[in-house]
């Protein structure tokens, strides 16, 4: 039996966009899954991420499995109903599949909701056994311990900067009201075994690990517990956490021994009222410029990710952003525009108002605006998230941020300048670009899918 598991990506993040390879990090939801394939099928299975390297059209699998997030969306079903023309059998699952499931359902043979750890397995051997449902709903009574290793060895050898990607605790609690993955996936939260993680990380023959998981320190006490276990291992690592780490003394001090060179950290905007807005109270601007001297002083560079388009913001944001930035020293700011994911909070209010006016959802990305905003033009919002990228990594800015140097240069420059690249194209990926699907051919019986 042959599966091919697919991560189609969008424009920006493909493999011939604007978001470089110094910028990717392995992806663990194929692999994992392709782990979880029963070895007694002795399937053979191929794995391809869009965001380094081509789908080939003419691949060969009898199953083929796509994870599918809201910006993805419309190239997955172009994709499904390709592969679906010509026989091959196609389920979607992943964050878009459990947010709209009846519009997923049109364009494949089966779908998975919520994580697929327990119920994958059985698909596939309802597969084999020709007795497919429709619809796989994982419930939240699972756990993620005992899972098998993810199959990294099946990723493209040289396609990321890092492979070592591990998962140690999964979901996050708060109520932030943009958010995508507590809608798709609830809010109870899930913890992998210490030991487990540990031994996956020895498994790893460099010294760079990253955790992708949304919220690293969901639980405090867990994170106390993984990170003392790491000190001895001497790893670097990188990860997600709130801005909450700086009310944290304690876990910070334990964060630098086990070797932290790097936290992502949503900060979403230089306005209190508009965390109200958005329901993250967790963040507390006035304490961003002590939080990043904390950090810089424990050796921990920032990826400080920001949302332009709340209701409280007028044209002078763009600006008053990028001043915050550079005097607190944010080490390598990202910029998006505030974006209503179906079936959000976010969602239902402005659609109640009326201002929801895309529904390509190619442009859900983050990066293009799909609603009409408070107190500025949609061209406005766009101009100046566009002006802000540039603005931000012009080299003198880099500098001024970076500036003296000391925290892990042998990351932060790399991954500047990668992002300096990402700025350079950005006004390249207008709508027509971000909706062209041409390049998948469209099955006679289908429209092509926009
Ligand atoms: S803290 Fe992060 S992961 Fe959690 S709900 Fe808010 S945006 Fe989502």
């Amino acid at each position: 039996m042959k599966i091919a598991f697919l991560a189609p990506a969008g424009a920006m993040h493909r493999f011939n966009g604007n978001f470089g390879k110094v910028l990717h990090y392995a992806p663990l939801t194929l692999t994992t899954l392709a782990a979880l394939v029963p070895e007694e099928l002795n399937a053979d299975m191929q794995i391809y991420d869009e965001t380094v390297d081509i789908i080939p059209l003419d691949l060969q699998a009898d199953l083929i499995i796509m994870t599918c997030i809201t910006g993805t969306a419309q190239r997955c079903y172009a994709y499904a109903d390709y592969f679906r023309s010509k026989g091959i059998t196609v389920g979607l699952g992943g964050v878009h599949p459990s947010l709209m499931p009846q519009e997923a359902l049109q364009h494949a043979d089966f779908i998975m909701t919520g994580f697929a750890e327990q119920t994958f397995p059985q698909m596939i051997y309802d597969f084999v056994n020709n007795t497919l449902k429709k619809v796989y709903n994982q419930n939240d009574d699972y756990t993620i311990t005992g899972r098998p290793m993810p199959r990294r060895d099946l990723l493209k050898p040289k396609g990321y900067i890092t492979k070592n990607t591990v998962e140690a605790v999964r979901g996050c609690s708060f109520p932030c009201s943009f958010c995508a993955y507590p809608a798709a996936f609830g809010r109870k939260l899930y913890k992998r075994p210490v030991n487990e993680v540990i031994k996956e990380i020895e498994t790893f023959n460099s010294k760079v690990v990253l955790f992708p998981d949304v919220n690293l320190t969901a639980s405090r006490e867990y994170a106390i517990e993984l990170f003392t276990a790491m000190i001895p291992l001497k790893k670097y690592w990188l990860g997600l956490v709130t801005s909450a780490i700086g009310l944290d003394d304690e876990l910070i001090n334990i964060f630098r021994k086990s070797g932290c060179k790097g936290l992502l950290i949503g900060f979403e905007s230089i306005s209190q009222q508009s965390q109200q807005y958005i329901n993250k109270g967790v963040n507390q601007v006035a304490g961003y410029k002590e939080l990043m001297k904390k950090l810089h002083d424990n050796g921990i560079l920032v990826q400080g990710c920001f949302a332009f388009g709340g209701d409280e913001e007028d044209t002078s944001v763009f600006e008053r952003t990028v001043e915050v930035i550079i005097d607190a020293k944010i080490d390598l700011p990202r910029y998006s525009i505030l974006t209503p994911f179906p079936n959000t909070a976010l969602y239902r209010e402005l659609e109640s108002q009326g201002r929801i006016f895309e529904h390509n959802w190619a442009m859900y990305d983050v990066e293009h605006c799909v609603f009409v905003p408070k107190q500025i033009t949609v061209e406005q919002l766009e101009e100046g998230i566009t002006w802000a990228w540039k603005e931000t990594y012009k080299v003198g800015n880099i500098f001024k941020r970076l500036s003296p140097f000391r925290h892990s240069p042998w990351l932060s420059i790399p991954l500047n300048f990668g992002y300096r690249h990402y700025a350079d194209k950005y006004e390249l990926f207008t709508k027509e670009v971000m909706c062209d699907n041409s390049d998948i051919p469209v099955p006679e019986n289908k429209e092509q899918t926009k």
